[in-house]
C-alpha cells in the first residue's frame, strides 16, 4: 500500500474571530491549515441547488481505494447539492458546494464525504456539539486551489481539491474540520495549550473515525509517545485519559470541552482544572503532570496505531479496541441529564 502522508490538521496556526449570533453566521473567520474560508453561501439564490439523491452504490460500498479515473455521472462541477438526514431525533443537512470544484475529487470521494458526515458527525454533536449549539446545517466547499489542506469555520468547512486528489482515502480530514465547527471559537487565552484546538480535532479524528478508521488507520497514525513525548503535543494522552476515566460517572473529556467553551478558565488556571476534572475517577488527587507520567510508562503510549492494510487493525486496536471502549463508556443519555440538574 502505497503511503502518502501529509500534514493534515497539524496546522500550528488557529486565528479565531469574534464570536457570532447565531444570525450572523458569517462573521466569524477560522484560519486553519492555511486555507481562508468563503463566506457561507447558504443565503444566495439557489438556481444551482440541486437536491443530492445519489444513492450509495454496491460498488461505492466495496471501493477500498479510490482511483482517479472515474467520472462524475452525478456530481457536476458549478452546482450546489444538498442532502438531508434525521439521526438521533436531530435533523442534519450538508450542502456540497461544487462551484470551485476543479474535478481533482473524485465524485466517490464526495460520496465518501458525504457518508461521512452523516457517520461522525452526529456522534460528535451529541457528545459535544449539543453543547456548543454547533450547526445542524453545514457546507461543505471543494475548492480548487494549489496550496493548502483544509479550514473550517462558521458552519462552513473547505477542503482543496488537489489534495483530495493527492491523498485519495483522506476523508477524515473532514471529521477533523468538522470538530473546529463543534468547538465554535475555542480562544488560546482559556486553554491550556495553544493547540489545544488542533490536538482536540485530532483526537475527535481517531476515536470518530470513518467506517470505524478503515481509512484513517491505514491512512494517518496516531502519534506514539516517541513521536509527541510531551503533554503539549500528545493527542495520544487524550485518548488514554478517555479510555482510563470513562467507565467512572464521569466523562472527563466532555467535561475538558465544556471548561475550553466557557472561556471562564485562564491559562495559568488550567493545573486546578485538571484536579477539578479528576474528581470521582482513579486519578482523583493527582496533578495532571502525574498522571502523564503514568501514561508514559504505558504499552499503549507505545503500541504502533498506524493498520497494515483495511482489512488489519492497528496492533493498539487490537491490544486495547480503545474506539470501541470510549465509545461504548464515555457518554450516555444519563450523563447528559446528569449535567442538567
Ligand atoms: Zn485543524
Amino acid at each position: 500500500m502505497k503511503l502518502r502522508v501529509l500534514p493534515v490538521g497539524l496546522a500550528l496556526s488557529l486565528i479565531v474571530g469574534m464570536a457570532v449570533t447565531p444570525e450572523q453566521k458569517v462573521a466569524k473567520t477560522v484560519v486553519d491549515d492555511e486555507v481562508k474560508l468563503t463566506e457561507s453561501v447558504q443565503q444566495e439564490a439557489d438556481a444551482d441547488l440541486v437536491e443530492d439523491t445519489v444513492g450509495v452504490s454496491e460498488s461505492y460500498e466495496e471501493d477500498e481505494e479510490d482511483t482517479s479515473n472515474q467520472t462524475a455521472a452525478h456530481y457536476e462541477k458549478g452546482k450546489r447539492y444538498i442532502s438531508h438526514r434525521t439521526i438521533e431525533g436531530r435533523e442534519y443537512s450538508l450542502l456540497i458546494d461544487l462551484r470551485k470544484w476543479g474535478n481533482h475529487a473524485t465524485e466517490n470521494q464526495l460520496l465518501h464525504l458525504r457518508e461521512l458526515f452523516y457517520e461522525v458527525y452526529p456522534q460528535m454533536y451529541d457528545r459535544f456539539g449539543a453543547y456548543t449549539n454547533a450547526p445542524l446545517d453545514v457546507v461543505l466547499v471543494i475548492e480548487d486551489r494549489d496550496e493548502g489542506v483544509a479550514g473550517a469555520g462558521g458552519d462552513t468547512v473547505t477542503i482543496v481539491d488537489k489534495h483530495l486528489e493527492n491523498s485519495r482515502n483522506d476523508f477524515d480530514v473532514l471529521s477533523h474540520e468538522l470538530v473546529h465547527l463543534i468547538q465554535n471559537g475555542w480562544n488560546g487565552k482559556y486553554l491550556e495549550y495553544d493547540y489545544d484546538s488542533e490536538k482536540f480535532a485530532e483526537y475527535c479524528r481517531y476515536i470518530y473515525a470513518y467506517k470505524d478508521g478503515k481509512y484513517n488507520d491505514e491512512h494517518w497514525e496516531l502519534p506514539d509517545i516517541n513521536a509527541q513525548n510531551t503533554r503539549e503535543k500528545s493527542i495520544r494522552f487524550f485518548v488514554w485519559l478517555d479510555m482510563e476515566t470513562s467507565s467512572s460517572n464521569r466523562d472527563i473529556i466532555r467535561d475538558y470541552f465544556e471548561i475550553c467553551c466557557d472561556k471562564k478558565t485562564e491559562t495559568a488556571n488550567w493545573n486546578k482544572a485538571w484536579k477539578n476534572l479528576f474528581k470521582g475517577t482513579k486519578f482523583e488527587g493527582k496533578t495532571i503532570d502525574e498522571v502523564w507520567n503514568t501514561y508514559t510508562k504505558t504499552d499503549f503510549a507505545r503500541y504502533a496505531a498506524k493498520a497494515p492494510d483495511f482489512n488489519t487493525k492497528s496492533e493498539l486496536l487490537q491490544k486495547t479496541d480503545v474506539r470501541n471502549y470510549i465509545k461504548k463508556h464515555s457518554f450516555s443519555q444519563n450523563y447528559e441529564d446528569s449535567l442538567k440538574k
